[in-house]
């Protein structure tokens, strides 16, 4: 952690005035507060220096920016614990949001006015792995606060295992992949990283610290599973672990056909082999080797597609296809990938292999952590239902996006079995069997935002009109309406659920979901 000045006293009186005038708390001035503050042991872990706000204030997005009275730089789950009691005590509470690891893009870890826990400051703990006595499989339990890479490290590289689910990048932590979803090219296979988990801890609005599992308060075990950050702080979760493979055969082929690359895609899900599987579209702007893996193709393989994006109206697509292998399978792992690919329709010539350590292609994301500051990240998720993707293809793929043709960053596109998804949780996907993630990973000057926020806007107005039942994942709404349609069957649920778990709306408040403030972009 960095280090930060402890917020005197007086500091103390001043963000306790502002929080209990905020919320109308506070008359007269002043009351028997500030000494109920000063007695709880917290009460020098609360900052409010410059870089802890300016920090807390901003993420990964650099799109919202609101500031916090305070953050929370917690030393245990006490510490936490005893946040939420007391804003429960007051008789307007104020806002609890706790921040992964800030990569968010549209404010959901702030906390306007109120504090932002900062899980960084957790003292670090060990990834521990078991085998379930019974069942057999192993598993790892590991914190909230903790980053996936460092669960890859401890578990891979101490014990030979490893979760099976995985995010693009690793820098994200275990508590805000949850709280979403986290989805890659393995969640074809093992279901999105919030099918893999057996069992959390979590600190409730109400400040109840909860362990839960499928059988054991299943309720809040299923709320908290791409609940947004609504009900729950996770502080622990139990992952499932599969054997580590050592290496990973990395193939990406290309085409010149949507028809030809979705139903290869698709056919690469549904057949037996196929370890991680992803899809992109490319165009100039949107060049094979960006940051998602910076090195996969030679220069002479990129001017190769160079010349037939040229040819293909600058609209390509590309199959990313991944098979683990180890030694005991290292002498069959070649025609293993030749018979997955022999019938495929990718262009002729424009297959491409590397054969790289399992590490290597897991963490093939590196740190972005340098990059955030100066630039913008506009980003637009969405879930599409397969039966419209011809209509999403004229639409959306090539009306707006190739007619616009100035999206810098990934465009990925590729299919899940919604069979892999837990209908139970909160997580909302479109309703039908096989459906696509659309990323649109926008980097941009801060000045050209509004470019892509129009055109991110264009597209969901046109699946609107067009009756095409997308889903955002990382949601992004500013109206109670629009979080209803967002969550469909589910809402009723996940409000029932608020109203057990977090009953004066504390917690999350940035996700803009219960809460009357409006977010405003800055
Ligand atoms: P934060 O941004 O800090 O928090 C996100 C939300 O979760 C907030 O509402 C916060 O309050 C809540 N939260 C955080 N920790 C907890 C906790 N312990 N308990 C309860 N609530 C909590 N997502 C994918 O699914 N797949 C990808 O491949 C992928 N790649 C990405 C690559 C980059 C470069 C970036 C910036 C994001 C990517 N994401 C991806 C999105 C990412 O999963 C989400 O933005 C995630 O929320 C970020 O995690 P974080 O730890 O930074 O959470």
């Amino acid at each position: 952690m960095a280090n930060h000045s402890p917020i005197s006293s007086s500091q103390i009186l001043t963000i306790l005035t502002y929080l209990l005038c905020v919320s109308g708390e506070l008359m007269p001035w002043p009351t028997a507060i500030p000494s109920h503050i000063q007695s709880l042991d917290i009460a020098s872990r609360l900052h409010n220096d410059v870089d802890s706000m300016k920090r807390a204030s901003n993420d990964y997005g650099n799109l919202v920016h609101e500031a916090p009275s305070a953050i929370l730089y917690p030393s245990s789950i006490a510490d936490i614990i005893d946040l939420v009691k007391f804003s429960n005590n007051c008789s307007t509470p104020f806002g609890v949001s706790v921040r992964g690891h800030g990569h968010s893009v549209r404010g959901q870890a702030m906390a306007r006015g109120g504090v932002v826990v900062d899980m960084s400051s957790l003292p670090t703990r060990n990834v521990r792995v078991s085998r379930h006595p019974t069942l057999g499989f192993h598993y790892a339990d590991v914190g909230g606060e903790q980053l996936w890479v460092d669960v890859l490290r401890a578990t891979a590289s101490e014990h030979g295992l490893a979760p099976v689910s995985w995010t693009d990048y690793l820098y994200l932590t275990v508590g805000g992949t949850l709280s979403n979803g986290g989805i890659s090219g393995q969640a074809f296979l093992h279901g999105p990283q919030i099918s893999n988990v057996v069992e959390m801890d979590v600190v409730t609005g109400k400040g109840d610290l909860i362990t839960c599992s499928h059988h054991m308060n299943s309720e809040l075990f299923f709320a908290v599973l791409g609940g947004l950050g609504q009900f729950g702080i996770i502080v622990r979760a139990r992952i499932i672990l599969d054997k580590a493979p050592t290496r990973a055969k990395w193939v990406r082929m290309i085409y010149s056909d949507f028809s030809k690359f979705t139903r290869d895609e698709e056919h690469l899900i549904s057949i037996n082999g196929a370890n991680y599987v992803e899809g992109s579209l490319l165009t100039d702007k949107s060049p094979p080797n960006n940051w998602r893996s910076s090195s996969f193709y030679s220069s002479y393989h990129q001017s190769k597609i160079a010349t037939l994006l040229k040819n293909n109206q600058g609209l390509l697509y590309s199959i990313e296809l991944v098979k683990y292998y180890d030694h005991l399978t290292a002498h069959t792992i070649d025609q293993e990938i030749e018979m997955m690919v022999e019938n495929l329709s990718f262009v002729d010539g424009f297959i491409f292999m590397k054969d790289v350590p399992m590490m290597d292609f897991l963490a093939r994301v590196g740190n972005l952590e340098a990059e955030k500051e100066a630039q913008a990240h506009p980003w637009l998720n969405l879930f599409v239902p397969k039966s419209r993707l011809l209509d999403f293809h004229s639409g959306v793929l090539i009306n707006i996006i190739g007619r616009h043709n100035q999206t810098t960053g990934p465009i990925l596109f590729y299919p899940f079995h919604r069979k892999k998804w837990d209908d139970r949780m909160s997580a909302v996907t479109p309703d039908e069997d096989i459906f696509y993630t659309l990323g649109l990973l926008h980097t941009c000057g801060a000045h050209e935002r509004g470019y892509f926020e129009a055109q991110n806007n264009e597209i969901i107005k046109f699946c609107e009109e067009a009756g095409i039942e997308i889903k955002q994942y990382l949601p992004h709404y500013k109206s109670r309406r629009d979080w209803m349609k967002h969550f469909g069957g589910k809402w009723e649920s996940f409000e029932e659920r608020k109203m057990e778990f977090d009953p004066r709306m504390i917690l999350s408040r940035g996700q803009n979901i219960f809460d009357s403030v409006t977010y405003s972009d800055i």
